[in-house]
């Protein structure tokens, strides 16, 4: 490995404290039991109260801890959160060698690797809100020699097999009284919401093998954050939902940006999620921008950081205007701090 890669790695793993925060924003619903793809969205009627009055964000479950990675040719986090992101990195010398084929497989899925520096690459994979288990992580890239004539020495398949332990997170308990109808859709509303879990999950089964972005993720905006990836709503005293995203503050009309390449695989008005964006960013990678009050961008674009997707707003089941970012890799829903905490 050459020395620029050397440098690369401190820099790649290296992680801050997450953004931490009280959840403001209560919302949280029947989307688990209907499993619809994309939400959350049932707020108490207090909420817009909430967003106005909220203090400051104050850090909820302590900081993260560094990745600490096993392996040399391969390397992998030894730990991670559940509904986190693993990144998989594969070290070579690119004076004498070539990466082929590379593949990480892990519970029946297999997630790309791409180049991201002299001399490695990296595939991402992820560990699901649900698992409470160590993961296992089949690792393996061929390697062609550079100026080797001989053809039996030309190539070696390097393997490696890798067990990544989950530990859950601490999730906070919200109990919430909404107004019924939010948590019981009527017949109507739950075609629609049928319908539209096909839609979106048609999208998430996408894999464009293409990464668009490289290096690291900015905000969508500048507010702090006001709900946490995973906590669990009890709405009227029964367990419905967690939450599938984290929220930002974000008043009525504030400009949501993309916050990295990606192509806008959706623009469309949901049932809970309210009018909702969803960027392709690759390699099975999704976000999903949700309450806008209007969209700036067009199904098919290819947008790049910064870029206007729309503005925030409480469309759907949201009672105050906030923006509501969810994640999505390769069919499993992740917490999207990960975003910004894990891709640098
Ligand atoms: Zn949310």
């Amino acid at each position: 490995m050459g020395k620029r890669a050397s440098r690369l790695f401190p820099k790649l793993i290296r992680l801050r404290n997450p953004v931490g925060s009280r959840p403001t924003l209560r919302r949280g619903a029947v989307v688990a039991a209907l499993g619809f793809a994309l939400s959350c969205q049932s707020v108490p009627l207090d909420a817009q109260e909430r967003v106005d009055s909220s203090a400051s964000p104050e850090p909820v479950g302590g900081a993260r801890p560094p990745l600490e990675f096993q392996g040399e040719r391969f390397s992998i986090p030894t730990r991670v959160p559940d509904a986190a992101i693993v990144p998989i990195r594969f070290k070579f010398d690119p004076a004498r060698e070539t990466p082929r084929d590379c593949s990480a497989k892990s519970g029946g899925k297999s997630f790309l690797f791409t180049p991201v520096g002299p001399g490695v690459w990296e595939a991402l994979g992820v560990v699901a809100y649900t698992q409470k288990t160590p993961q296992v992580f089949d690792l393996e890239c061929t390697v062609e020699f550079i100026g080797q004539v001989d053809p039996a020495k030309s190539k070696k398949v390097e393997s490696a097999r890798y067990t990544v332990q989950v530990e859950p997170r601490d999730y906070p308990k919200e109990a919430l009284r909404v107004d019924p109808s939010k948590v019981n859709p009527s017949p109507k509303d739950l075609k629609r919401i049928q319908r539209e879990v096909k839609v979106v999950g048609a999208i998430y089964r996408t894999l464009t093998p293409q990464r668009f972005w490289a290096g690291a993720w900015s905000k969508p905006v500048l507010g702090p954050q006001t709900s946490r990836y995973g906590n669990q709503r009890t709405f009227n005293g029964e367990l419905r939902s967690s939450h599938q995203g984290i929220d930002f503050r974000a008043p009525t009309g504030t400009e949501i940006l993309a916050p990295a390449i990606g192509k806008v695989a959706l623009v469309k008005d949901l049932f809970f999620s309210g009018k909702t964006v969803i960027l392709d960013h690759g390699f099975g990678l999704f976000t999903i921008y949700a309450h806008l009050s209007a969209f700036r961008v067009s199904q098919g674009e290819i947008v790049k950081p910064g870029r206007v997707l729309g503005l925030s707003g409480a469309t759907g089941r949201a009672a105050g205007p906030h923006l509501h970012l969810g994640a999505v890799l390769q069919g499993v829903k992740f917490n999207p701090e990960d975003l910004f905490e894990v891709l640098k």
